[in-house]
């Protein structure tokens, strides 16, 4: 019997056998190994769990991304069906709040067929409970492409952050891919790669070729934002893309574990703590547009939800609350569209991708230059 836990045995077993492994692989295995991984055995939401997302802070999220996907539909030309997709929809909690929002409008809502990609079983079981009796036929599947073709909605909270980023050391003779290797004391530590890799300073954006010895760049493959941009150009519709991140690339190592609302180290726990990076949201874009996409924004969370109409909805439903119910929805609209610790509203962006013709997208249409990397957590 090992001393550790499985993941941990599991991945030091990898390292002993096939040498150091790259920060991708690393959170690849944490996050999605089909018997430790992190998303393949619980549900990490909510007070009990080990972070909050926009959706579970409060229903007027969902609300209103129900009422932005009717408006986007209108200008596709009101297809029926259309496919409304979820990528990594959590407890389904903004699925339902989306449904509940669009039943007043019937000739949309029986137009729509539910797709949710997910791929943790603890998670299906909870989405399958949440949306019982919400809407009849909801369909599940493993990756985006398996969704039958046709035009769609595609909608994504929090779901870029959780895929496996790669990082690049900068050193005096080139980049070097970030690997987690065992220490003489026994520990998972993070070191370079021996070898720099080659050529790879011709792929970065001009900001990060300028960055010193020692900076950490992080990327991610595009295989996700350019099935959904190929999908929307081919078959028509729009797709929202709202994580934290930033909107220009640039250095940094955003690399983070959370575990009970907390930063802990992200070798310390593996398979036991979420991992997450920040997404970098020109990478996404150049993905999209380069798979013939639309772009629209990206744009702050706040912003985005403010121009949907968000305050209006918090007053409505205050005037009908109780004093105390009053307080939670003021402080949810705090949470959601407020700048400062704790707060989504600058730290989340959103990006609209769409085919060609759809030439505006509801709460998009300010592009946003600023590139503060914004830091903190959503924890
Ligand atoms: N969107 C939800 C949950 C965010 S957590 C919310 O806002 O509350 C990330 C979600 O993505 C979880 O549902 C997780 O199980 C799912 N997920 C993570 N990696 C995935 C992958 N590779 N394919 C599909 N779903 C994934």
């Amino acid at each position: 019997m090992s001393a550790f836990p499985p993941a941990s045995a599991e991945i030091r077993k990898l390292i002993k056998t096939a040498g150091p492994m790259p920060v991708s692989r690393y959170m690849e295995l944490c996050l999605t190994h089909p018997l430790y991984g992190y998303y393949m055995t619980r549900d990490p939401l909510g007070r009990e769990g080990d972070f909050t997302t926009a959706p579970e802070v409060s229903q007027m999220f969902g609300e209103l991304l129900g009422l932005w996907a009717a408006a986007v539909w209108k200008s596709m030309g009101m297809p029926d069906p259309v496919r409304l997709i979820e990528l990594g929809p959590g407890r389904g909690t903004m699925m339902a709040d989306i449904l509940r929002a669009i039943r007043v409008l019937p000739s949309f809502y029986q137009a729509v067929s539910v797709h949710l990609v997910e791929i943790n079983p603890a998670l299906i079981d909870r989405q399958q409970e949440t949306l019982r009796g919400v809407k009849s036929s909801v369909n599940w599947h493993d990756m985006i492409d398996d969704v039958a073709e046709g035009p769609a909605i595609v909608l994504a909270n929090e779901f870029f952050d959780a895929l496996p980023v790669h990082q690049v050391v900068r050193q005096s003779n080139g980049w070097h891919e970030r690997v987690v290797d065992i220490s003489a004391s026994g520990q998972l530590v993070f070191t370079a790669a021996a070898e720099p890799l080659k050529h790879f300073e011709l792929l970065l954006p001009p900001l990060v070729r300028a960055a010193p010895l020692g900076a950490i760049f992080e990327w991610r493959p595009t295989k996700e934002i350019m099935q959904i941009a190929r999908r929307l150009r081919n078959q028509g519709g729009a797709a929202l893309i709202i994580d934290y991140g930033h909107v220009r690339s640039d250095a940094g190592d955003t690399f983070q574990a959370i575990s009970r609302h907390s930063f802990i180290d992200p070798l310390r726990s593996p398979g036991q703590a979420d991992l997450t990076a920040h997404v970098d949201f020109q990478a996404l874009a150049l993905g999209a547009e380069d798979a013939g996409a639309r772009l629209h924004g990206p744009v702050e969370q706040g912003d985005f939800l403010r121009s949907l109409g968000i305050e209006t909805r918090a007053a409505t439903l205050m005037s009908k609350a109780s004093t105390q119910v009053s307080s939670d929805i003021q402080s949810a609209l705090k949470r959601l569209t407020g700048t400062g610790r704790g707060a989504m509203g600058a730290l989340f962006k959103v990006l609209g991708v769409s085919h060609p013709e759809i030439r505006a997208l509801p709460g998009l249409s300010v592009e946003q230059h600023d590139d503060a990397a914004a830091t903190g957590a959503a924890a």
